[in-house]
């Protein structure tokens, strides 16, 4: 079982559109982060992406991701779902839907922003999508994979995060409710929203992923949803206590 970091990115990505800092103008290809979105992969070969925002087509390509059992739905913020058009090459390799689960809020507003894909009759090769309610701590099994909801906070917004065995994926938060977080006793990888060094009104920064990361304890924990303001890839992921690292796109993440 491994996970693997599509997008380590925040909403803009890396580099930002007409920046000229130096994160945005680096050559090392850690500080080059599309918009975050990660795969579970078992060994079987069974794949469950998590989130589906701008950059999933290029995402998929690049890990090289031919079949998918499903899509794991944080929350509804573009960055995470404004790619579900993409779904189609799977509908039609697959023949068959993409089952989607996410909270009921958070369907219900993806059947209102894309109602193309669920209206009557839909256009004839328009994506194909089941959409699939879960709740915060009720676990449920795609292909056998069993996965735990788990309840976080980003700003006045629920949003899901997930357990898969002894990895966990949390992005876009900025308080984790005590519930959840003792739902994260013994991992082995904590993946962590971490934005930037100022506060802000709904993801961590940096000191405050770093504290959290050490409360929660994870054998190893990696920042995600990182934002230009950040700093190069190199030197902060050297300020890291050890055992907690930035993540970057691409990184495969195994015990
Ligand atoms: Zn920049
Ligand atoms: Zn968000
Ligand atoms: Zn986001």
């Amino acid at each position: 079982m491994k996970f693997q970091l599509l997008g380590t990115g925040t909403s803009q990505g890396i580099p930002v559109i007409g920046c000229h800092c130096e994160v945005c103008q680096s050559k090392d290809y850690r500080d080059k982060r599309l918009r975050t979105a990660a795969v579970f992969m078992d060994s079987y070969g069974h794949n469950i992406a998590i989130d589906c925002g701008p950059d999933f087509r290029q995402q998929m390509l690049r890990a090289r991701i031919n079949e998918l059992e499903g899509i794991l739905i944080t929350h509804t913020h573009n960055d995470h779902i404004v790619g579900l058009d993409d779904v189609r090459p799977f509908n039609f390799s697959m023949k068959r839907s993409i089952p989607l689960y996410g909270l009921e809020q958070h369907l219900e507003e993806i059947r209102s922003r894309f109602t193309y894909v669920f209206e009557d009759n839909p256009y004839p090769g328009a994506p194909k999508i089941d959409l699939i309610p879960i709740s915060p701590y009720k676990p449920l099994a795609i292909q056998g994979i069993q996965i735990l909801p788990i309840l976080v906070w980003h700003g006045d917004l629920e949003v899901l995060g997930f357990r898969i065995g002894n990895y966990a994926y949390i992005t876009d938060t900025n308080r984790i409710p005590e519930r959840s977080i003792a739902e994260l006793r013994d991992l082995d990888i904590l993946i962590l929203d971490s934005l930037h060094h100022k506060k802000h009104h709904s993801h961590f920064n940096f000191e405050q992923s770093i504290t959290v990361a050490q409360r929660i304890g994870a054998r190893r924990t990696f920042l995600i949803h990182i934002s230009h303001h950040m700093g190069l890839h190199q030197s902060i992921d050297r300020r890291c206590p050890e055992n907690i690292h930035l993540g970057f796109d691409g990184m495969i993440l195994e015990n």
